[in-house]
């Protein structure tokens, strides 16, 4: 990349104050983080787009590394930030690297850092959104990459598991086929949502032991259909697997992906389930 990236920049604070209210969901014409407002009395200053999200974010600890205090970088270190917002589930990133700096910010001629943009390693695809930004300071020269992916659920997705006729329905399906069996009861779509979190949850903790679990759970069913019909395509998507088993032709587990746990560290991003690796046949 050629050095130094020109026009004008943001120090840190600033950034940080535009990267909190931009919404990439909404970004309308001016984008108020990649983009700068003219000089004070010269024009409109960039504002978030009406509608935009408010956003409230939650670190996701797991998928960061933070700097410790007081912690000087140098040319090998690097940091990450990964959250979500609470309210309408964007997952944005910022990383920071330090690979071209000598004497980074803060320093007695640079007390903060300034970024400028770097265009040319924007990445725009329907899976994520990146911004790329130099600091101009020439000794620090820090790396910072801004990244936004959509929510890993899709509203129709979301409907599937959150409508209650569609609840009902595989309720009275249940009982249709299994009219015997006691303490069925109509999943509420706050459990469907908290079932599929607890399954992929305890799918993704490499010392769960719980690596299946039989498609004719009551729990399951209730949450996603008899045997998980209804929600198949979805569970497999996330990256269940789907196998019978090969005593009594009776339908067996959902298996998870559990060995890929500690290598994809980004759990939550857009990742077609077709390219991950299966762990068993
Ligand atoms: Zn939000
Ligand atoms: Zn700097």
């Amino acid at each position: 990349m050629s050095y130094p990236p020109s026009g004008p920049g943001k120090t840190a604070p600033k950034l940080y104050q535009d990267f909190l209210v931009f919404d990439p969901l909404n970004a309308g014409k001016s984008n108020v983080l990649a983009d700068f407002s003219p000089p004070v009395g010269e024009g409109v200053q960039l504002a978030p787009a009406i509608g935009s999200c408010k956003h409230d974010y939650t670190t996701k600890q797991s998928q960061s590394i933070t700097p410790p205090l007081d912690l000087r970088p140098d040319g090998t270190t690097h940091y990450k930030l990964a959250t979500i917002c609470k309210k309408c589930r964007v997952h944005a990133g910022v990383r920071v690297n330090y690979a071209r700096s000598t004497n980074p910010c803060p320093n007695s001629e640079h007390p903060l850092h300034h970024f400028r943009r770097v265009r040319a390693e924007d990445v725009g695809t329907q899976e994520r959104v990146e911004f790329g930004w130099q600091c101009s300071a020439p000794q620090c020269r820090a790396s910072l990459r801004v990244t936004y992916r959509p929510s890993r659920i899709q509203p129709e997705q979301k409907d599937l598991l959150t409508n209650t006729e569609l609840l009902k329905r595989r309720y009275e399906a249940i009982l249709q086929q299994e009219p015997t069996r006691e303490g069925i009861r109509q999943a509420t779509p706050l459990d469907c949502l908290s079932r599929l979190r607890k399954y992929i949850k305890d799918s993704l903790k490499p010392e769960h032991d719980k690596r299946v679990f039989p498609a004719n759970n009551k729990r399951f069913m209730e949450a996603f259909g008899v045997h998980g019909h209804d929600c198949q395509e979805l569970l497999q998507w996330l990256g269940f697997k789907y196998a019978v088993s090969s005593q009594n032709n009776v339908l067996l587990p959902w298996i998870s992906l559990i060995e890929e746990a500690g290598a994809r560290a980004n759990v939550d991003a857009a990742k077609p389930a077709a390219s991950r690796r299966p762990v068993a046949g």
